[in-house]
Formats: structure tokens, sequence, C-alpha cells
């Protein structure tokens, strides 16, 4: 709600690769369980603000605070594990194991064991990987994996690479869940149904949600509030109905 406070806030978020501003002065609040959009052309800089959320670069300027804390000079590997999960814009599944394994690589990611817990195993370790087998389990169950958990990652239809994907960002047990292009090469029947998936796991896990889309209709359908972004810079943000209305938005992004 609006009274709660921010999850996610950035301000003045500024990232330039030599002489092209990628992203300028960028600002966001996200509230814990709410869902946003962010749209723009190719190349307006949604994915630079992903890379610069989640620690994959570090910012010019400006400041990235999650829950209250500032991350932006924290690495990507203590992000997650702060409680933000990002996936990519293509699939980056470790294709040759199995549906299983991979989930079980990112619960870890999550629930990392020591050397020495490995070596002696502790009961802290059995407790880490009961909590990661259980993990994994459900997430499989959730997206209607459960019966492909022993086939390798990289033979599977490009539909369930991709819920895949989504699956192993849930398996680091995110507060807040950053998709880049999640229906990027689905059809419309596949795009439907990872729309009430996402749906489903933010009620499920309460998670708070940003997804990059280029699919109007997944972004209008799925958002409470939408930022528009052109050459790196926010032009708008508003609701579905206000974006949608918004001749300066119909100019830049949907051609008319
Ligand atoms: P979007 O995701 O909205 O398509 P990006 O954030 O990927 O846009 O890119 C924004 C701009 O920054 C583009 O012009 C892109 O070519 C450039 N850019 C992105 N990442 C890099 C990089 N690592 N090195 C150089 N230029 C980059
Ligand atoms: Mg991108």
């Amino acid at each position: 709600s609006m009274d709660s406070a921010p999850l996610l806030e950035t301000s003045g978020l500024t990232k330039s690769f030599r002489s092209l501003v990628a992203l300028r002065d960028q600002a966001i609040v996200v509230r814990p369980g709410e869902i946003v959009g962010v749209i723009g052309p190719n190349g307006s800089g949604k994915s630079t603000f992903f890379n610069l959320v989640s620690g994959f670069l570090r910012p010019d300027s400006g400041s990235v605070r999650f829950d209250g804390q500032p991350i932006e000079r924290r690495s990507a590997a203590e992000i997650v594990r702060l409680g933000i999960a990002r996936t990519f814009q293509g699939t980056r599944l470790f294709k040759a194991l199995s549906v299983a394994e991979n989930v079980r690589a990112a619960a870890q990611l999550r629930h990392p064991s020591s050397m020495l817990d490995a070596l002696v195993g502790t009961p802290r370790l059995r407790r880490a990987a009961r909590r990661v087998d259980a993990i994994t389990g459900e997430l499989l169950g959730l997206v209607g994996l459960t019966g492909r958990a022993g086939v390798r990652a990289g033979d599977l239809p490009y539909g369930d690479q991709r819920r895949l994907e989504l699956v192993r960002a849930l398996a680091t047990q995110p507060r807040l869940l950053m998709l880049d292009e999640p229906a990027a090469g689905m059809d419309a029947a596949e795009t439907r149904e990872l729309m009430d998936l996402v749906d489903r796991i933010r009620r499920r896990f309460g998670v708070a949600v940003i997804v990059v889309e280029h699919d109007m209709d997944l972004i209008m359908n799925l958002c409470e509030r939408i930022q528009v972004l052109a050459h790196g810079q926010t032009i708008f943000e508003g609701a579905p109905a206000e974006v949608q209305a918004h001749p300066k938005v119909r100019e830049v992004y949907l051609g008319h």
C-alpha cells in the first residue's frame, strides 16, 4: 500500500558508457508486494537499470536503497542474499544440468554452505540442504515442472526454459523479483500463461515485481504502475490507463 515503507528506492541513478548516457537521473519507488512495469523503446536504458540495481553495474552517481539500506556498492552475490533476484533478457540456464540441479544451484546462492559444513556434514548443512530440497520441490510444482525434474535443462522446450528461469530466480527467496522481458519469444498463449504465473507467484510469496516487457497487453494487465523510459530518461510514470492515454508516451513508444 502507499503508506508502507519503500522496498526499493532509486534516486538520481546515472550510468554512461563512454559518451552515451544510458540512464540519467532515474528514480523509482517500489513498495512491498507491488508490481511495477518499466517500458521504453530498445536502448532506452531498461536493462541498464536492472544491472545497476542487481549489482552487475556500478552507477556513476545516484543511490539504490533496498529495505532502507544503500546497496549501490554491493556485489551481485551480496544483493541476491539481501533478497533481490533478477532474470536476464536471454536465458542463462546451466543447459547440461538437470532442471532440479538448476533450481538447487540457485537456492544455494541464498543458503550458502561453508567448506567446513560440507566436509563434516553439520546439522546446519543438513538443515540448509532440506530447506533447499523443499524450496526446489515446491517451486517446480508451482510451475508444473515436477515431472521434468530430471530432464537436462537444455532439452526443455523454450517456454519451459523460461519458466525454469523464473523458478531459479524465486529459489533465492527474493523480496523483489526483476524480470527482463520474460515473455520474449513466447506466443500469445504462453504469454498469457506466464502472466498468470507471475501473478500467482506474487500472491503466493508476497514478492514485489518489476517487469520489463514489450508485450503491451502483458504490461497493462499485470502492472499497477508503469514507468516509461526514453533515451535513458523517465518521460512518464502512472497507472496503465494513464500511460496508454498520455500523448508523449503514445508518440515515443507506441508510435502513434
Ligand atoms: P534496453 O534494455 O532499454 O534496450 P539497455 O539498458 O540495454 O537498453 O541499453 C541502453 C543503452 O546503453 C543502449 O544504447 C546500449 O547500446 C548501451 N549499453 C548498454 N550496456 C552497455 C555496455 N555494457 N557497454 C556499452 N554500451 C552499453
Ligand atoms: Mg534490455
